[in-house]
C-alpha cells in the first residue's frame, strides 16, 4: 500500500498543541486533527478526530511532565503509525510574531529560528511556545522541511501611519510599533468572500475577528490597512479575558497607588479583564448571553460598544466601508452579538436582514442595504497549509 503524503499543520500553546493533517491537494483536504492538552502540567491529555469529527487516537499521561518536546514527538509517532503510516512531507506552524521583515511564510532553519528567537520580547507569552515544536522537528527529523506562518505577516502592508506610536525613536527603533495579529484569519476571510461577492475581492471591508481573543482589521483591495491590536495581541477589543485598550495613565496607576508589579499587571491585562473581569461570571459569551445578571449585561455592552468604535475608527481608516464580515467563534455563531454590532453601523449605511442573520448567513444585510454583512467561518489551519504547500512546491 502506498502511504499517503500528508502535510501537519501546528498550533502551540503554553499548555496544548493543535494539529491538523491536511492531504497535498492543490486546495488541501483536511484529513485529522486533534490536540494535546496539559502540557507541563502533569495531567496530558492526547486526542485525534478524523475529518468525521471520530476519535481516531487517545492517550493520557498522569503524573509525568510532558513537555511541547514531547508532544510534538507523540503527534508524529502517531501519524506514522497510524492506518499503516503517513507520509508527512512537511510541517507547516502558526508562529505568532515575524517582527518587521518577515511579510510572509518563511521556510524554516536553524537560521531562521534564531531571528524568530530574537523576537521573543514581543510575544514572550507565545513566541516561545511557538518555536519548542519547531526546534523538536528541527532536532528530531532534520530533513522534513518546516515552513513558519505569521499572524503578523497580513499586517506589514499597512502604512508607516497606522504602524507608528507617537514615542521618541531611540524606543520606536527597538521595535515598539503597532504590528496586529489574527492575519492569518484575515487572509483565509479574503481568500473565502469572493465566492460570496466577486466585488468583494476589490472592496473596503472591515473584518471583525470575534472569539476568545478578538480583533478587528480595515482591508481595502486584499490589503490590510489598519487593525485594532497593535504592539502586543492585549490592544484594542475587551477579549475573553483580555482588557483590550487601556489609557496607558491607568497602568501608570496601578504601578503608583496600587504597587502592582509588571507580572501582576499582565496578570490583570491578559487573564483577569475583558468579559471575565466585567461580568466576575465566564469568559465565554454563551454563559454571558444566558444570565440575566446585571454584570454580564454589562459585560456584552461593552464589547458591543467598543465593536461600533472601532468599526468607526476603521470606517475612517479606509475612507468608507462596503461591507462589514463577522468571524470565529463569537463572529460566526452568536446571532445576538452580530444583530447588535451591526446596529452600530446602522449610520454608515448596514441594514440588517434578522432572518438570514438568525439563519447564520452567508449574508446577514438586507438587499438595500449600502454596506453588505457577512458570516465567514474562518480556518487559519486550512491557510497554513496552502501557504506550506505553496511555498514547497516553488521551491
Ligand atoms: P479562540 O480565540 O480561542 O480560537 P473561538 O474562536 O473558538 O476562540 O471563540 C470562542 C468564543 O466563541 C467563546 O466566547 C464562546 O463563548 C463563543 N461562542 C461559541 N459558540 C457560541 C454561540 N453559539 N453563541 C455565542 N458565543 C459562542
Amino acid at each position: 500500500m502506498t502511504k499517503s503524503h500528508v502535510i501537519i499543520v501546528i498550533n502551540a500553546g503554553s499548555s496544548s498543541i493543535k494539529f491538523s493533517v491536511f492531504g497535498e491537494e492543490e486546495d488541501p483536504v483536511l484529513v485529522f486533527k486533534g490536540q494535546i492538552d496539559g502540557l507541563h502540567a502533569g495531567h496530558t491529555h492526547f486526542q485525534a478526530y478524523d475529518a468525521d469529527g471520530v476519535l481516531v487516537g487517545e492517550q493520557r499521561w498522569a503524573g509525568d511532565e510532558v513537555s511541547h518536546a514531547d508532544g510534538m514527538r507523540q503527534i508524529l509517532d502517531f501519524l506514522r503509525s497510524h492506518q499503516g503510516g503517513l507520509n508527512v512531507v512537511a510541517v507547516g506552524h502558526r508562529v505568532v510574531h515575524g517582527g518587521p521583515d518577515y511579510t510572509g511564510p518563511v521556510r524554516l532553519d536553524a537560521e531562521v529560528v534564531r531571528r524568530l528567537d530574537a523576537l521573543t520580547p514581543l510575544a514572550p507569552l507565545h513566541q516561545p511556545h511557538n518555536l519548542a515544536p519547531i526546534r523538536m522537528v528541527l532536532d528530531m527529523a532534520p530533513d522534513l522541511a518546516q515552513v513558519a506562518c505569521f499572524d503578523t505577516s497580513f499586517h506589514t502592508a499597512q502604512p508607516a501611519l497606522a504602524q507608528a506610536f507617537a514615542l521618541p525613536p531611540d524606543i520606536t527603533c527597538r521595535g515598539v510599533r503597532r504590528y496586529g495579529f489574527h492575519g492569518l484569519s484575515y487572509e483565509y476571510v479574503m481568500s473565502a468572500l469572493p465566492q460570496l461577492d466577486l466585488k468583494l475581492a476589490g472592496a473596503k471591508v472591515v473584518i471583525a475577528h470575534l472569539g476568545n481573543g478578538a480583533s478587528m482589521c480595515a482591508v481595502d483591495a486584499g490589503k490590510s490597512v489598519a487593525s485594532t491590536m497593535g504592539f502586543t495581541a492585549v490592544e484594542g477589543l475587551p477579549m475573553g479575558t483580555r482588557s483590550g485598550s487601556l489609557d496607558p495613565g491607568v497602568i501608570l496607576y496601578l504601578l503608583d497607588e496600587m504597587k502592582m508589579d509588571a507580572r501582576a499587571i499582565e496578570r490583570l491585562l491578559y487573564k483577569q479583564s475583558g468579559l471575565l473581569g466585567v461580568s466576575g461570571i465566564s469568559s465565554d459569551m454563551r454563559s454571558l448571553e444566558a444570565s440575566s445578571d446585571p454584570s454580564a449585561k454589562l459585560a456584552i455592552d461593552l464589547f458591543v460598544y467598543r465593536i461600533g468604535r472601532e468599526l468607526g475608527s476603521l470606517a475612517a481608516a479606509l475612507g468608507g466601508i462596503d461591507a462589514l464580515v463577522f468571524t470565529a467563534g463569537i463572529g460566526e455563531n452568536s446571532a445576538l452579538i452580530r444583530r447588535r454590532a451591526c446596529a452600530t453601523a446602522g449610520w454608515l449605511g448596514l441594514e440588517l436582514d434578522e432572518t438570514a442573520n438568525e439563519a447564520g448567513g452567508p449574508r446577514i444585510s438586507s438587499r438595500e442595504s449600502r454596506v453588505s454583512a457577512w458570516v465567514v467561518r474562518t480556518n487559519e489551519e486550512l491557510m497554513i497549509a496552502r501557504h506550506t504547500r505553496r511555498l514547497l512546491s516553488a521551491a
